[in-house]
């Protein structure tokens, strides 16, 4: 497959990748080859930190003219299913990129044997009966020297024989594993003698049932990059520690062809857990509706919530790309999707508390068909007609009977304009019994047509509506961040990270009043709904002339404020 350009990602900002892969280019390394992967476990849906990950590796062919491999790393067979699989290529496809080719690291199990073989015959590898616990203890503490296993110095021959045996499957699970000889009293623990190979009979979504051992990921990784020949195996920072043997792997093995590893800083990003472990359970435990929920940060609930290829790769490369782990204010991919809608969405009218307002003076049986712009960012969107009628829902919260002085919305007495309308003066509050506002009863002055006023007096408010007799309702939800804590996983000890929900990620809306044209949005359309902010046509459940919207994003940051106040 080639690279998907009808689509193709904005510039990248330039960062210290960059500066690593032109170093080795003008230092002639691969023939001037570069060529990436994006390296999966299929054990959970993408998330926004995959964005990240897919921009920068796929980002790096793109700008070097190379190639980028989508690998899955499917050496763990017990928690990967071919779900994962196909969701993880739908969302790479649909952030806008293509890959060169689609790889599997089961695919190079049988190559990745014979290296294994390879080892153990040139003295650098052993089969060890310790157990998974001994082997933890005798690694030891960072500190001080661990120990070394009493079958280190078997020899080739009774090694070569017992690691077939372990393939045969002679062993029980966990009997034995297959180490490498390093250091036991190397520094870096991932030096301690790393298990290579771990007999485990499990069902593997290609291989079937095939094998019974199954490569550690760092022994598989580097040696699937330089089977595939990978140049620059990016990934991030938690990998530093494991480079040595990373490179330790490629100078003991007959590799076709020398990888190079660099790592970058992860993505984290506030009010949101980042690990597909985490968000697993949040489906497991059903506090979310699935991974496409609109509040998982993953790139299906992203889309479902209504954020644009365009927007996640804007906002991936606005962060950078650094070498040190730091938290992304949420506010910024905020941004990047209002920035991209503001473009792109249609305006329309939603008021989702209403309240009813009659124009006295407005015949009851006239309707004026008013014309209102569909995007004032883009003129090609042309107009669309709004009718208005005696009777028109406004937003309770644009009306206060005791409003301050620069209140200015409607209050008693005071006039403002009703969006493509005309200005309209409150007169008379009706309440019910509790007291409670029902009904406004104001006048329209003909004479403000076109947003003028006869004697150029100033109306400062302009409040959208939705005419009584025309507004449609339809589902509404108004989703906020799923936790209320800016740092969720920073609990102390004893806390479960899953109770610091936010109660309010999720409010539907009763009785919204909508404008008559939104009963033909259709599925995966984008809206602005006027002052209130941006708003997705769910594309699972919406169905034609049945429309279910999801608010995508608030016009502004609210949570600024409430952390301001709560300061
Ligand atoms: P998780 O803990 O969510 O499962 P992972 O790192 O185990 O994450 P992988 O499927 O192994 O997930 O990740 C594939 C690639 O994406 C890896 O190169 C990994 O480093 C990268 N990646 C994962 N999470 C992030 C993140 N938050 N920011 C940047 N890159 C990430
Ligand atoms: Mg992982």
């Amino acid at each position: 497959m080639s690279q998907d350009t009808s689509n193709a990602p904005e510039k990248a900002y330039h960062h210290f990748i960059h500066d690593e892969v032109e170093a080795d280019l003008a230092a002639g390394k691969n023939a001037g080859r570069v060529h990436t992967r994006f390296p999966p476990e299929p054990n959970g849906y993408l998330h926004i930190g995959h964005v990240k990950a897919i921009c920068v590796n796929f980002g790096l062919a793109q700008k070097y003219g190379g190639k980028c491999n989508l690998r899955f790393d499917d050496t763990n067979p017990a928690k990967e299913e071919q779900e994962y699989v196909d969701s993880i290529q739908h969302d790479v496809r649909w952030l806008g990129f293509g890959w060169d080719r689609l790889t599997y690291a089961s695919d190079f199990f049988e190559e990745l044997y014979g290296y294994a073989e390879h080892l153990v015959r040139t003295g650098h590898a052993y089969v060890c009966d310790l157990s998974a616990e001994q082997v933890a203890e005798y690694r030891g503490r960072l500190d001080r020297p661990g120990r070394e296993s009493p079958y280190r110095n078997r020899s080739a021959e009774e090694n070569l024989d017992l690691l077939r045996r372990m393939r045969a499957g002679e062993f029980e699970d966990g009997a034995r594993t297959l180490r490498a000889k390093i250091d036991m009293a190397s520094p870096n623990p991932n030096l301690r003698d790393p298990v290579l190979y771990r007999i485990l009979r499990a069902h593997h979504h290609r291989t079937g049932d095939r094998w019974c051992i199954y490569p550690m990921y760092d022994y598989a990784h580097g040696q699937c990059d330089a089977l595939e020949g990978i140049t620059h195996s990016v990934c991030t920072l938690e990998f530093e520690i494991h480079r040595p043997l990373y490179n330790w792997l490629l100078d003991h093995l007959p590799v076709p062809h020398r990888p190079r590893q660099i790592e970058f800083a992860r993505l984290n990003v506030t009010y949101t857990v980042l690990s597909k472990r985490k968000l697993l359970e949040l489906v497991r435990a059903g506090i979310v509706d699935g991974w496409d929920d609109p509040r998982m940060p993953t790139i299906s609930g992203l889309r479902r919530r209504g954020y644009t290829p365009e927007a996640l790769r804007a906002f991936s490369d606005g962060v950078g790309v650094a070498r040190f782990n730091s938290t992304v204010d949420k506010v910024l991919l905020e941004n990047a999707i209002r920035d991209d809608l503001n473009r792109r969405a249609r305006r329309a009218m939603a008021v989702l508390d209403p309240i009813l307002v009659t124009l006295e003076n407005f015949p009851a049986d006239k309707l004026e068909w008013l014309e209102a712009v569909n995007n004032p960012e883009d003129p090609a969107a042309g107009t669309r007609r709004m009718p208005l009628t005696r009777q028109v829902w406004i937003e309770r919260d644009d009306f206060r009977e005791d409003a301050p002085k620069k209140y200015f919305r409607l209050a008693p007495g005071k006039e403002v304009r009703l969006r493509y309308a005309y200005c309209i003066t409150c007169k008379e509050v009706k309440k019910d019994a509790q007291g409670k506002v029902i009904e406004l009863v104001c006048t329209y002055d003909p004479q403000t047509g076109h947003g003028t006023t006869p004697d150029g007096r100033k109306v400062k408010g302009i409040l959208h509506w939705v005419s009584a007799e025309h507004a449609i309702e339809a589902p509404v939800r108004l989703y906020d961040h799923l936790f209320a804590a800016q740092f969720p996983d920073d609990v102390p000890e004893g806390v479960d990270w899953k109770s610091n929900l936010n109660p309010k990620s999720l409010v539907k809306v009763a009785g919204p009043k909508l404008e008559p044209c939104l009963r033909e949005a259709l599925p995966g359309t984008h809206y602005q709904f006027e002052r209130l902010g941006y708003f997705f046509t769910d594309p699972h459940e919406s169905k034609s002339g049945a429309p279910v919207f999801n608010r995508t994003v608030t016009l502004r940051d609210s949570w600024a404020n409430i952390e301001k106040r709560e300061e």
